[in-house]
């Protein structure tokens, strides 16, 4: 995809949350609750949407055949639907749920892109999710191992 599709989403993210905290009259218990319920929808997209045929197979293989290249799901795509979830969501839960997504895209782009040693507090994922990219169906989850632990789907690292 362009380099627009692919970065835009690191600065539309952060601005969409700032309005919302500054616009939205926010609880913590919002936020934390929205954060929480992006960590469930991501092992779920991921596991459910993108690895199984046909609706997003196609994208996201292109993604583990290419890690380091610009694939994924969209900037576009990604913000449409947080368009659509803000119809739908507290103002607190979705800047929440966006904070996920912010997390989620940051970690994922820098196990891909960034030089990471054993020193590195990303390295434990960065092996997990390379374990993924290797044909495991396992290591869904980038933001945490939890749900990879609760459906039984977490592999350590090798
Ligand atoms: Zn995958
Ligand atoms: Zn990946």
């Amino acid at each position: 995809m362009s380099r627009f599709a692919y970065y835009a989403d690191f600065v539309l993210m952060p601005a969409m949350i700032l309005v919302l905290l500054v616009l939205g009259s926010p609880t913590l218990a919002g936020v934390l609750f929205g954060a929480a319920a992006w960590t469930l929808a991501e092992y779920a997209a991921h596991r459910v949407l993108f690895h199984r045929p046909p609706l997003f197979k196609a994208a996201h293989d292109e993604h583990h055949a290419r890690p380091c290249g610009r694939t994924g799901v969209s900037s576009l795509h990604s913000f449409a639907i947080f368009v659509g979830l803000a119809l739908l969501l507290p103002a607190d839960v979705l800047a929440g749920f966006a904070l996920g997504y912010l997390a989620y895209i940051t970690a994922h782009h820098a196990v891909h892109h960034w030089r990471i040693g054993p020193r590195h507090p990303l390295y434990g994922l960065k092996l997990r999710h390379a374990m993924h990219h290797h044909g495991v169906e396992a290591n869904f989850g980038v933001v945490t191992t939890l749900w990879d632990r609760v459906f039984g789907t977490y592999l350590p690292r090798r």
